[in-house]
């Protein structure tokens, strides 16, 4: 059997469900493959112990109106249906070290967020603001973030910029320097190697406005199914491609694992590069297009406990904390020495009915290397693990020496809980399919940046890439992407004018 459409989409992440989305709305007929049994990768959302918990999507940058997400979203019409709360616009990201019992507030809009923290820091008012300053003369260089179309070399003079370097360079008090690179989990950030861009243009979102999926961000999966069904498309669950079959130098069918085939005039692909291409199974890509992706290092995985609180025990705080054992951790938590483990850790927080805390989602770092020996098992999405007694073991152990580590700061916070699970690297590895469970993909490198480039036009005229790995992952990052490889067909001048005018 072999079904045709205007364009095949492997993967149903942000990614492929808003080109599906884009290219629908624009008269294209588009088939979705998607290997898990539900849609949206990192915009998963799932119940478990009776609480609603989010995969990858825990805020939400830039959606207010005007803002750049806002526009997209609009454009697309994902604004009605979703359920969207506003974080703490005085904090909605606080940074904590140690036994300092101040939290350093990240506030919303420039001037606050200057405010907040010359308010903590009065000798530093002018560096904070020229760390301000430098986040969006960064945003500047990527017209794309601002909805115009630009050049290839627009970026350039930004690309080879290193984050910690900058904002040290703005602020000379060594705690605040920490404490501005204190939400770099957002990126997964390496001292050495992440670009200032990268870090300017995701701070620079959320500190324009930060926002809560409340209902949990499969919201915008669900939404963006209607839109791609109601113009026509499908969208297949179970169909984990095995194959892109290449003859005359383009795609002409695509292969699921059970068989089923699938053609298209264009063919997507949402996944990591690497594994896209490794799908291909053509001598068409040059060797050294093959050694750079095989050189890829990716970003690195993490440990999630989701607790479910006992009911009315634990305070609801509005907004996301970032904390870390000493100040000089903000750097280097990834390179963790497993003995010491966890030094630090993230925790996103959900309100229950009664304005306590329903939830908790804390995620600390942890390389797949510690779970290499369970790496030949498989699981799919989120079904239970058949990973065997070690990995639970493994699992049971690392949970509580996370608990312990967060009890440490909120004394009582075990007495609190009703039931937790955790995630590790092994399952981000099955539920998105990305190497070695990374978090957000291809990790940019400032000394290299071009080395770590992925466009998404391929060797091959009729496969296109999207999603995280090309100019940036995040739910901000992916739309752009995706308007890029939308773009390629409908023409980026045509798609950013509608989307820039509603
Ligand atoms: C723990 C975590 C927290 C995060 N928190 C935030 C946040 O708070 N805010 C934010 O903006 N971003 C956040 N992100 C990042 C953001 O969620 C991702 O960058 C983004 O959703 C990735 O979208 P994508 O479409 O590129 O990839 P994915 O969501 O990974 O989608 C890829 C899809 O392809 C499917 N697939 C894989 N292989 C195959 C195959 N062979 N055949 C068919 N289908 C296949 C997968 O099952 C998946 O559905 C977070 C990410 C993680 C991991």
């Amino acid at each position: 059997m072999n079904n045709f459409s205007d364009v095949v989409i492997i993967g149903s992440g942000l990614g492929g469900l808003l080109c599906g989305a884009i290219l629908g709305k624009n008269g294209y007929k588009v088939t979705v493959l998607e290997k898990n049994a539900g849609i949206g990768g990192c915009l998963q959302s799932y119940y478990r112990d009776g609480a609603l918990f989010d995969t990858g999507v825990h805020y939400i940058g830039g959606l207010d109106e005007g803002q750049t997400l806002h526009k997209i979203f609009s454009y697309i019409g994902l604004l009605p249906g979703l359920k969207l709360k506003r974080l703490d616009q005085d904090g909605f990201d606080m940074i904590q070290f140690g036994d300092d019992k101040t939290v350093y507030p990240f506030a919303q809009t420039y001037p606050r967020f200057i405010d907040k923290l010359a308010a903590i820091f009065p000798d530093e008012r002018a560096g904070i603001e020229k760390y301000c300053e430098k986040i969006r003369e960064a945003c500047g260089y990527f017209p794309l973030y601002n909805l115009r179309l630009g050049d290839f070399t627009d970026k350039f003079p930004m690309l080879d910029i290193n984050a910690r370097d900058t904002i040290n360079s703005c602020v000379s008090d060594r705690l605040l320097q920490n404490v501005l690179a204190g939400n770099n989990w957002l990126y997964a950030g390496v001292a050495d190697q992440t670009p200032f861009y990268i870090h300017a243009l995701i701070v620079n979102s959320y500190i324009e406005s930060a926002w809560h999926c409340e209902g949990g961000g499969m919201q915008i999966a669900d939404i963006l199914e209607k839109v791609i069904l109601s113009a026509g498309g499908m969208i297949l669950r179970n169909a984990e491609v095995t194959k892109i079959d290449v003859e005359e130098g383009k795609v002409s069918r695509v292969i699921t694992e059970d068989g089923r085939e699938f053609s298209g005039t264009w063919v997507i692909s949402d996944l990591h590069p690497v594994t896209t291409i490794g799908l291909t199974r053509t001598d068409l890509f040059r060797k050294a297009y093959l050694d750079r992706l095989a050189g890829f290092e990716n970003t690195t995985s993490a440990f999630v406990l989701n607790v479910v609180f006992k009911e009315g025990v634990f305070p609801y705080h509005n907004h996301n904390l970032y904390y870390y054992s000493r100040p000089e951790n903000v750097w280097n938590g990834i390179d963790y020495q497993p003995d010491k483990w966890p030094e630090n850790y993230a925790m996103f927080l959900t309100e229950g009915p009664d304005g306590t805390a329903r939830t908790a989602s804390i995620m600390t770092y942890m390389r797949f290397d510690e779970c290499r020996p369970w790496a030949g098992t498989h699981n799919r999405g989120f079904k239970p693990a058949v990973r065997g007694m070690g990995y639970e073991a493994f699992k049971e152990e690392k949970s509580s020496r996370l608990l312990e580590f967060v009890e440490k700061q909120h004394p009582g916070f075990k007495n609190c809980i009703r039931a937790f699970h955790a995630t590790t690297p092994l399952t981000w590895r099955d539920h998105t399919g990305t190497p070695d469970g990374s978090l957000y993909g291809v990790l940019r490198d400032c000394r290299e940046p071009l080395r770590t480039f992925v466009s998404h036009r391929t060797k091959i005229p009729n496969l296109l890439l999207t999603g995280q790995n090309l100019n940036m992952h995040g739910v901000l990052g992916v739309s752009l992407s995706a308007i890029v490889t939308s773009g390629e067909l409908t023409g980026m001048d045509f798609l950013l004018d509608k989307i820039r005018n509603g």
